[in-house]
Formats: structure tokens, C-alpha cells, sequence
């Protein structure tokens, strides 16, 4: 029989099964398929690949963005009229800016019970901050969200809007899809701890500047050392690039397992990035396959 479901669940119940279907997970049925929602949903798979289609058309985002490694390098300046976030220019082979300091010596490991207080002294510690620039647009300062004793990690860029106006990180739009990519992996939002590079709104949701970031990242770094997570997975090039020490495009550095302070870090497509190119939500999929072999965690259909 089929079950009477509200609108208000009927519709995250649609918004899973298309994250699933990006990803390539389409044959999860147990009952009869509904086919009026199977029907909608490859109507708007149609505009959505149509849609890529004419996104992937634009020369100028074809050379910045093109996950092959053969893809010519990116301008440095967005063409006019392009999104101000630099995350729009994710895959751009990215030259080195300034150099990286080396990546301090790994903390002390911290007694489980007693990682909340230690994040809290680091909070306690960055106060009402103004170590730079980008305080003076801050709202709230974004710490982390989630268990300090997670094994697994997600670490972004900086907050955008609704995180500046929360003081969560990920609670918008990029935020849903994060969380869809965590229910994904079979694990709760509660159960993973998630940071940004820095805590505070750049403008415009632009990237972060190279003082600004290393301003920052050294509490982040210390957040690290206390979860001390099993698995850390860098959401797109800024927190690659910031974490490795390296700039480097992200088509060489997702796919693989790398060896940072105690964890294993993987790094995949910032989910801003999936949003604006949701084709490439499979790629990413893969990346956090790769998370849950790490983790033990049952890859669904392996
Ligand atoms: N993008 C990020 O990188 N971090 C957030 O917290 C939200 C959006």
C-alpha cells in the first residue's frame, strides 16, 4: 500500500532521490516506482543536462574549469560578467601566488573527553578577532559545526551569507547539498565535524586572500589536531590548497588518499562548485567512496 506522505517530506524525499540520481544511484527501489515523480524527475534531468550544456559551451569556462588535466590554464581575471566567487574558477590551474609556510608539527593527541573543551579554549582564543581584513564585514564569526570527536572532517572555503548570518558553517544552499553528500555516505551531520579555512565572510563570497587565509588557518589547523578525524575530506581548491601548503589544479590532487597531520585527507568539488555543474556530483561521489572505504563504511552497491 502505498504510504500517504506530507508535502513538506514529499519534497526532501525528491530533492534525495535527484542528489542520488546525480550521483549515478538510480536502482534503490524496494516498492513500485512512483511514475508520476520518475516522470518529473527525467523532465528536469533533461533541462538540468541541457542546462550543463549550454554552461559547458562558454569557451571561456571550458578553459577554467575542465576537470582533464590537459585543460589549458584558466584566466586570471573571471571573464565579465561572471560569478565574483573564485570558486567558479575551481578547476583553473592556479599559479603559485606567494609562497606556502611549511605545515607546523601535529599537536599532542587530545584524551576524547576532552576535545570539546579544548575547541572551546581555541574559540575562546580567536575572540572578537580582528587579525584581518575581513572582520569589518563579519556578522558572526563561523568556528565549526558538528562532534569533536568525528571521524570524518569536511573542511571549505569561508562562510558565504547564511553561514555569516548564522555563525554555522554550511547552513545555505551548499550547505543542503553538503549535507545530502554526508546522508550519502550513510552518516548524519552530527556525527562529522566541518570548518572553513577562515571564519569570517570574505566580500562577495570572494576567495579568500593568501594573508587572510594564513591569518586564519592556523586555528583551523589546531581544530584538526584535536578531532584528530580518521578521514578529512578538502572541499574544493581553497582548502586543498590551504591544507597541502601547495597550489595545485584539483584534478591532480582528488582520487587519492594524502597523509596530513595523523589523517587521511581526500580532496573533492566544493559543493558550490556541484551546484553551478552538477554533472560533475558523480566525480565527487566517487571521492567520498573513497572517505568511506577509509572510514569502514559500506559503499552502497559494492
Ligand atoms: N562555503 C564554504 O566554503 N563554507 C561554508 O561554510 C559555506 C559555504
Amino acid at each position: 500500500m502505498a504510504l500517504a506522505m506530507d508535502s513538506a517530506t514529499r519534497a526532501a524525499l525528491e530533492e534525495r532521490i535527484r542528489f542520488y540520481r546525480d550521483l549515478g544511484l538510480t536502482e534503490f527501489y524496494r516498492r513500485p516506482v512512483d511514475e508520476a515523480l520518475v516522470r518529473k524527475l527525467e523532465a528536469e534531468a533533461a533541462v538540468e543536462a541541457a542546462a550543463a550544456q549550454a554552461y559547458a559551451a562558454d569557451p571561456a569556462r571550458l578553459a577554467a574549469e575542465a576537470p582533464a588535466a590537459s585543460a589549458p590554464p584558466a584566466p586570471s581575471t573571471p571573464p565579465a560578467g561572471a560569478p565574483s566567487s573564485n570558486l567558479f574558477y575551481e578547476e583553473s590551474a592556479i599559479p603559485p601566488r606567494k609562497p606556502f609556510p611549511p605545515a607546523p608539527e601535529v599537536g599532542a593527541v587530545v584524551p576524547a573527553a576532552e576535545r570539546a573543551q579544548a575547541l572551546q579554549i581555541i574559540r575562546d582564543e580567536i575572540g572578537d578577532c580582528k587579525r584581518c581584513a575581513l572582520h569589518t564585514g563579519r556578522n558572526k564569526l563561523v568556528f565549526a559545526d558538528g562532534d569533536p570527536n568525528a571521524r570524518l572532517m569536511f573542511v571549505g572555503e569561508g562562510p558565504g551569507a547564511d553561514e555569516d548570518m548564522q555563525g554555522l558553517p554550511f547552513v545555505g544552499k551548499a550547505g543542503q547539498l553538503l549535507n545530502n553528500m554526508i546522508s550519502a555516505m550513510g552518516l548524519k551531520r552530527e556525527q562529522v565535524y566541518i570548518a572553513n579555512v577562515v571564519k569570517c565572510r570574505p566580500p562577495q563570497n570572494r576567495t579568500p586572500e593568501p594573508d587572510e587565509a594564513h591569518t586564519c588557518v592556523p586555528f583551523l589547523f589546531r581544530q584538526i589536531d584535536v578531532v584528530r578525524p580518521q578521514v578529512l575530506v578538502a572541499l574544493g581548491a581553497t582548502a586543498a590548497t590551504y591544507l597541502l601548503g601547495q597550489r595545485q589544479p584539483l584534478a591532480g590532487l582528488r582520487g587519492r588518499v594524502h597523509a596530513f597531520r595523523g589523517s587521511q585527507l581526500i580532496v573533492t568539488y566544493h559543493p558550490a562548485y556541484l551546484l553551478r555543474d552538477p554533472r560533475q556530483k558523480k566525480e565527487a561521489w566517487a571521492d567520498l567512496q573513497i572517505a568511506m572505504r577509509e572510514l569502514g563504511l559500506k559503499v552502497p552497491g559494492k
